[in-house]
């Protein structure tokens, strides 16, 4: 496949692709017309927002809930019939039991009626593939490196094709997200923490506080060591002036957050330097991350690479990245069967 295929809106395209994505605490659809797409509709459940993480079971039962409505909003706001789809992509994993259950149902009942093919997306693929949709960002050119960094993930992902996807290396024990979500679960703000972190951190102090750097190696990574140093440096303070949060709430943030950002970096650095690749690229709701953004270009910059950075609406989980990688998928004939099961732990 060559680099072109971000561009196709040049060459006309017939398919129509409904995607559903149901992997974790968001309901999505989305409609794409090759890769342009016409809507992409995102139902949160805010019934986690009190327990400060995804509670499984609560979550399928909202996307049941959620998944008509969503589907429907779908098709409406894009204008199309569902008499006129080609075919209808969903979430096979990794992800929720529960959660994947509702999204893969749903897709291959409306696939069986409509007598449309059924297409199996890998969620984590999807994430690295919404770099094609068509936006105003160049895609990236193969072959390209992928930071994904979410809720449940970080890897460093060689990418050759659509379909050669290449792990170079990805956390052993917590995700990126996770360690800035349980951070700001020990400050007492909400959930999921990374935004706040990221809006606090703005007025903050970034060398105020120093936190430990694993030593992993090759390209992987551990976040456990980051988490537990940031939960003993918090704990040690209150001790002594148990105001210390509340007073410095902004420093430990930025201090936090340059902190993470540098050791992702730091082995993305590894990854650059290892494959001599000249395109690299983020994806994930941690992308969303302002310092990250920022931080990654000048690393771009100094490695004489071109750095792309998703927009922000395709950072997070939502259904549009999962029609880009079913459009591919429908190109090279990939279909799913109806036997196909969700697999929670799928790796590529
Ligand atoms: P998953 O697919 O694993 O559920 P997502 O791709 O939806 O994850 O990303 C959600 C994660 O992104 C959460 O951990 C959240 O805290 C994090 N996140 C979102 N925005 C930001 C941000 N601005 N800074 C840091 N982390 C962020
Ligand atoms: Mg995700």
């Amino acid at each position: 496949m060559s680099a072109k295929l971000g561009n196709n809106d040049a060459q006309p395209s017939p398919t129509l692709i409904l995607a559903i994505e149901s992997s974790c605490d968001d309901t999505s659809a989305a409609v794409l017309r090759g890769n342009v797409v016409l809507s992409n509709i995102v139902a949160g459940q805010a019934v986690h927002s009190k327990y400060g993480g995804v509670v499984p079971e609560l979550a399928s039962r909202a996307h049941q809930q959620h998944i008509v409505p969503v589907v429907q909003q779908a098709l409406a706001e894009a204008g199309i019939d569902k008499s006129a789809l080609s075919a209808i992509a969903f979430t096979v994993g990794p992800g929720l039991m529960g959660s994947l259950l509702v999204g893969a149902s749903f897709a291959k009942t409306m696939a069986l009626g409509l007598r449309i093919p059924l297409l199996a997306v890998n969620h984590m693929q999807a994430h690295i593939l919404a770099h094609f949709i068509q936006s105003e960002n160049d895609p990236p050119q193969f072959p390209f490196l992928c930071l994904t960094v979410s809720g449940g993930h970080t890897q460093i992902v060689r990418v050759d094709a659509p379909n050669r996807m290449t792990v170079l290396g990805k956390t052993i024990d917590d995700a990126a997200g996770e360690a800035f979500d349980k951070a700001a679960k020990v400050l007492g703000l909400g959930y999921p923490g990374g935004p706040m972190i990221d809006q606090l951190a703005q007025q903050g102090n970034d060398q105020r506080f120093a936190f430990a750097t694993p030593k992993v190696e090759g390209c992987d990574y551990s976040f456990s060591g980051v988490k537990t140093s940031f939960l003993y440096l918090v704990q040690k303070e209150l001790r002594a002036n148990p105001n210390f949060v509340t007073k410095n709430l902004a420093d430990i943030c930025a201090s936090y957050q340059r902190h993470v950002v540098a050791y992702l970096l730091t082995v993305m650095q590894r990854a650059i330097s290892e494959t001599k690749v000249k395109s690299i690229a983020l994806a994930g709701g941690v992308s969303a991350n302002s310092k990250l953004r920022h931080e990654f270009a000048l690393l771009a910059e100094k490695n004489g690479c071109t750095a792309h950075i998703p927009p922000f609406a395709y950072c997070t989980d939502n259904a549009a990245m999962i029609g880009m990688a079913g459009h591919f998928q429908f190109i090279n004939e990939e279909w799913a069967s109806q036997s196909t099961v969700p697999q929670p732990r799928l790796v590529f």
